[in-house]
């Protein structure tokens, strides 16, 4: 299935760009910090967090993953349990919801697309586009 993973493509383009992550590795929504500005120090809400690393990338590509579906939801909720404590119940719950926006998201672009992520927002980087 299509999804976005982590890319160190195009970093720099912003000043505050980092590429915590490993290149190639899946990427979803990690946890946010309240009040956090897009541009904040932080970073959590312009970045995607890689499964197999639990780091952050503010860039990332669309790349076709050798994954089912099913898969990928007991990774989410294996990641949920395991590193943010969650109970098994609301861990199903939230990875059944994850992978549905992930897939989505995967298939709104087209493999090699590089995007970047504005808060709730997920869009082509300036550009990648001819
Ligand atoms: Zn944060």
């Amino acid at each position: 299935m299509k999804l976005l993973v982590a890319t160190t493509q195009t970093q720099g383009q912003r000043q505050n760009d980092f590429c915590w992550a490993t290149p190639g590795e899946i990427l979803h929504f990690g946890s946010e910090c309240d009040r956090e500005g897009i541009d904040g120090a932080c970073g959590c809400r312009r970045s995607l967090s890689g499964l197999d690393s639990l780091k952050a990338t503010t860039t990332m590509i669309v790349a076709e993953v050798e994954i089912s579906e099913n898969e990928l939801r007991n990774r989410l909720r294996a990641h949920f349990v395991k590193d943010w404590g969650m109970d098994d119940a609301a861990a199903t719950e939230l990875a059944r919801v994850g992978v549905v926006k992930l897939m989505d998201l995967g298939n709104a672009f087209e493999t090699g697309d590089v995007l970047e992520r504005r808060g709730s927002t997920i869009r082509l980087r300036r550009g990648r586009r001819c």
